[in-house]
């Protein structure tokens, strides 16, 4: 019981934190969210998001992703790196909706799970995001942050979902995911996160990871940088203007 309250709380504190919260993948439907997704294995959103609008314009059914032409469609998504293995997955994705599900991204995990390119963790942000089945996105951030949060002590992402899953209300579960995330990219990294300019100080079982004076401020990132200071408590000044103007990994 401890720990849900505790773990509710902490929700509603990133809540307040992250207003923003959003999916960093730009997208306008499910399959382009799908390909999004793939391409952002091993690749920052902000990259994916330079080459969608130009490949979504030239790709915009499934079937058109299972005609593509290798070659031209390799060198569309080049610049997200593994190039060749998330051509062959848009391929096989493109061919594998338009033989079972009539060109459509289905809408249910058990469906989207046996897509080629598509793994529990694609399946979630697909359902949350394109068709509102509330989800929960387990990526390396959120992994980080709720073992740091002792949320639990599960290491596998499956028992992970389903660990955090019992402590997060069901509605809130897709957009605990983004202010998770965003969290993770923006304040508790992996190795200096900004304890000392957390909004999330007071609650948190690994405070002092980090820095804990307020020039902790400075390893804040993004262009709110300066707002999630001033959340903290911290004068927002410390944020040097290159950490508000970097870009969040
Ligand atoms: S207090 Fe430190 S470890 Fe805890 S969430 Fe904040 S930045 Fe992360």
């Amino acid at each position: 019981m401890a720990r849900k309250r505790r773990a509710r709380r902490m929700a509603r504190v990133l809540t307040e934190t992250h207003p923003d919260a959003h999916c960093e993948l730009d997208h306008g439907n499910a399959l382009q969210l799908a390909v999004a997704t793939i391409l952002s294995a091993q690749c920052t959103d902000k990259r994916v998001n330079e080459v969608t609008p130009k490949l979504f314009a030239r790709y915009p059914t499934a079937a058109d992703y299972a005609a593509a032409d290798r070659a031209e469609l390799e060198q569309l998504i080049k610049p997200t790196g593994f190039f060749r293995n998330k051509t062959t997955s848009l391929i096989n994705l493109g061919q594998a909706l338009v033989e079972r599900y009539d060109g459509e991204v289905p809408g249910r995990l058990t469906d989207l799970v046996t897509l080629p390119g598509i793994g529990r963790k694609t399946a979630n942000v697909i359902l949350g995001n394109a068709f509102d089945v509330p989800g929960i996105t387990v990526d390396t951030h959120f992994q980080r942050l709720v073992r740091r949060w002792e949320w639990t002590d599960e290491t596998d992402p499956v028992k992970i979902e389903h660990a955090v899953g019992a402590l997060i209300e069901k509605r809130d579960w897709t957009m605990l995911s983004h202010r998770v995330i965003f969290h993770g990219r923006r304040v508790c990294h992996a190795r200096k996160p900004a304890c000392g300019a957390c909004t999330l100080a007071s609650l948190c079982p690994a405070y002092g990871t980090g820095p804990t004076d307020p020039t902790a401020a400075k390893l804040l990132k993004g262009p709110r940088a300066r707002d999630l200071a001033a959340a903290a408590g911290v004068d927002p000044d410390l944020v040097p203007a290159q950490a508000a103007a970097a870009d969040v990994p």
